[in-house]
Parts: C-alpha cells; structure tokens; sequence
C-alpha cells in the first residue's frame, strides 16, 4: 500500500473547509465534534466553561481534579475587574492517583470548607474534570450540601473534557448562570444585560460607557467584570444585547424563554458593526429621546473617525488578511473591518461557528477565498501560503505560526493589551494591523521557513 504524504489535508476534514467560488453554497460541515488525529485549536470542554465563567470577579472557581487543569486559569486570558480581584487566584482539589481510587468528594468538601473559613465568598463555582467524570464523584450532591450549610450558592459546572469541546463548555457555563441568575426573581428594571464580553482590555466598559451616555441601564454584564450581586438581578432586565454569540445564544434563549426577557444580537468589533449595533439597541428599546440620541451620536463618531481611518487605509490598501478566531461574531465583524481598511480577506475561520454564521461569512468574501471550521495549523498555513496572507489574525496559539511563516499578526483574544471593541477599538486595531504589517522586520525574514 502506498504511504500517504504526511503534508495532506485530512479526507475526513475535507467537508469543513470551502472555498468559494462564484456564489456562495451553503455545503459546509460546521458544530460538529473535531476529527480524531487532527490537531484541532478548540481547547477543551472546562476550558470552555472557565472562559465564560472566570471574568466574574468575586466568585470562587475550584477546579476539581488533577493541579494541571488548573493551568488554565486568569493568567491565560486575563480580563479586567474595576473592583474584587479573588477570580485572579485558582483554586485546586489536586487529586492524586489516591482520590482516584477512592474518591475526591471529602477532599471537595473539605477544599469549599477551607474556601469558607478564609475567605466568605459570596458564590462558588466547582469545575468537574475529566477524571473527576471517569470516577464519577458526584459534584452536584456535595455543592448541594455546601449550599446548605453555608447558605450561599455553590454551583456544579459539569465540565469533564471528554464531554465534547470548548462549545459545549460554554452550554454548560450557561446552565451555571441559570443557576445563579434563576434563584430569585428580580423586580422588573429598565435596562440592558450585556452578553459576551469578557473584558480582556476593558472592553466592556467602552460598551457601557457607550450605553450609559446614550441613557440606557446596563443592568449586569455577563460576564467580564461581572459581580455575583448585579447577575442575580439579571432576570428584571428589558433586553439582552449578545455579542459573542457562540458562547452566549443558549443563555440568551433561555432567559427568553423561562424568564421573558428577550434578545438581539450586536457586535462593538469596527466602525459599521458598532454603529448598527448602537441603533438596533435603541430601538429594540423604542425609547424615542434614545434612539434620537443613538443616531446623532454614531454620526458624529462616524465624521470624526473618517479622517483617522484615511491615513493607515493607504498604507494597508491592497493587502492580503487570514482570521481564525473563536467564534463567528468576531470573523464577520473582522471581514468588514479590514474591508474598510481596504484589503481584502483571503482565508476566515472559526473555532465555533455556527452554519449561519458561516453563511453570512460565505456572503461577505469575495470568491476564491478559502473557509474553514475547526482547523489545525497545517491548514491554517496552507491556505495562508497559498492565498499569500499578509497577516493573521488570530489567538495565543496562532502567534507562534505566524512568526514562523513570517506573517504579520494581530492578536484578538487572550494577550492583547488594547481594547479593539467601539469606535476607539477600530483606531486601535487599524493602527496594530498597519503597526504589524508595515513592519521593517519583515524584510530580514525568510517566508515560509
Ligand atoms: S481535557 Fe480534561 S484533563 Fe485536560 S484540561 Fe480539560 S478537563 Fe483537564
């Protein structure tokens, strides 16, 4: 039998990669489980939960199993909090070959008794592990009884790994909402629950302060910079406004439908998304004075940004984009962002879209440029290879391969410093992709090396 070069895209990955050609068909194979042997960049099912979970700020996350799960922790992605800074440290069962036999309940219990006496936390999250899932502790029964005799919340995330991928760690961190969200029901205020932001650069402030000014309530922020209080009173709010879709659409639907509280969908990411997504609020709300406020207020960021844009736009004029990032929202936003930059996207993809997001991606590019879902970075530098990619946009596990192909990158997620959400966000992603780009160290670099 003759051996297969190893340099191949994988049969079975075939189905998740599309390239467009003319009009766009909708034939491609998304939200499914990743393809055994390729090296997919999905992290794990807990680490799902965690990246929706951790930003809450004066909650306690306890990692039930093995001290390396809790490697990830706030030191990987970071968010920032105005206030409680207890969601910085992490909290580990440390099980050992001994807990597995025997179990690592008491030493549960004992981690949220410890956890009591030191410090009163107001809720605590506990986090099931793989292991914790193969020796079948049952979590649930030893947080009810915390609960009990500590009357706070203390709240199960089943998130062993196996259990699937990083999305169905953000449903399970969205059933842990419910269960803080849902215990009590909240008098009905006026205002707006932001959903998905993280508040990695402060992001989440740029979209309330926004809010603020135009007049409208920001009842709780889900989660970056979140406080276990405001949460509670998620369920009294008039709307909720969901940015990163992926992770939060199941929150969104449920509030919906077990507590009335309806959603839109918006993106802050670049000058046009954050301009419609401003007035769709308003008038989701239907408050007049706002709405007139809203459209005066987008216009004057948008005359005021023009001239700003203009001066890297020449710079950046013709050049070539890759994006893979976690979820749709952010890739359709990107699209359009380096559309008004005037280049052009010639490879997009995504940990965790969904069909329709991959349908209105499919509508955005021009023909020739390459799709994909759940990729490996054999993929990811084929086609940035072949499309001759000037930059990547991407994460902390996609830096490295750019710097290695000798590609210029942006980093959307995890390490950035700089807030890229509103109209200050656009000035700061253009200025960051001219800054990486146009960069002399390219020119002392072998491409493809
Ligand atoms: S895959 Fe399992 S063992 Fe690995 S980090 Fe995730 S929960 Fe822990």
């Amino acid at each position: 039998m003759e051996a297969k070069p190893i340099s191949e895209i994988l049969d079975e990955r075939k189905d998740f990669i599309f390239c467009k050609e003319g009009d766009h068909g909708n034939s491609m194979k998304c939200d499914s489980e990743s393809v055994s042997g390729s090296v997919s960049q999905r992290s794990c099912v807990y680490c799902g939960a965690r990246v929706v979970l951790n930003p809450i700020t004066d909650a306690f996350h306890i990692v039930h199993g093995p001290i390396g799960c809790a490697s990830y922790t706030w030191d990987i992605r970071g968010s920032l909090s105005s206030g409680e800074e207890l969601y910085r440290n992490s909290f580990s069962t440390d099980l050992k070959e001994k807990d597995v036999i025997f179990g690592g309940e008491k030493k549960l219990a004992g981690a949220i008794e410890g956890i009591m006496k030191n410090h009163s936390p107001k809720t605590i999250f506990v986090y099931a592990t793989c292991i914790v899932g193969v020796i079948g502790d049952d979590v649930e029964a030893v947080c009810k009884q915390a609960e009990q005799k500590y009357g706070i919340p203390v709240i199960p995330v089943m998130s062993p790994g196996f259990a699937g991928h990083k999305s169905m760690g953000y449903k399970t961190a969205c059933n842990a909402l419910m269960n803080l969200i849902g215990r009590t029901k909240s008098p009905k205020i006026k205002g707006v629950n932001i959903l998905g932001d993280f508040n990695l650069s402060g992001e989440m402030w740029i979209i309330k302060n926004y809010l603020n000014n135009l007049g409208i309530n920001v009842v709780s922020q889900i989660t970056g910079d979140a406080k276990c209080e405001e949460l509670q009173k998620a369920d009294g709010a008039s709307l909720n406004i969901v940015q990163c879709a992926g992770s939060m659409t199941y929150l969104a639907k449920r509030m919906e439908k077990e507590m009335g509280v309806p959603f839109i969908k918006v993106s802050f990411m670049g000058i046009e998304d954050t301009m419609i997504s401003l007035i769709n609020v308003a008038n989701a709300l239907g408050d007049k004075e706002i709405i007139k406020r809203t459209l005066a207020f987008v216009e004057k960021e948008r005359a005021n940004l023009g001239n700003v844009l203009e001066k890297y736009r020449k710079n950046l004029e013709g050049k070539k984009a890759a994006i893979y990032v976690g979820g749709g929202f952010k890739a359709i936003s990107l699209i359009k962002q380096f559309e008004e930059l005037g280049m052009e996207t010639v490879m997009v993809g995504t940990q965790t879209g969904k069909k329709d997001d991959y349908e209105v991606i499919g509508n955005l590019v021009k023909p020739g440029t390459v799709i994909l879902d759940d990729a490996n970075p054999y993929e990811l530098e084929k086609f940035m290879n072949e499309k001759g990619a000037d930059v990547l946009v991407g994460g902390v596990k996609e830096r490295p391969l750019a710097y290695k192909l000798g590609i210029a990158f942006c980093d959307h997620n995890h390490e950035r410093k700089h807030p890229l959400a509103g109209f200050e966000g656009a000035v700061n992603f253009a200025k960051e992709i001219n800054l990486t780009i146009n960069s002399p160290v390219w020119k002392y670099t072998k491409v493809g090396v």
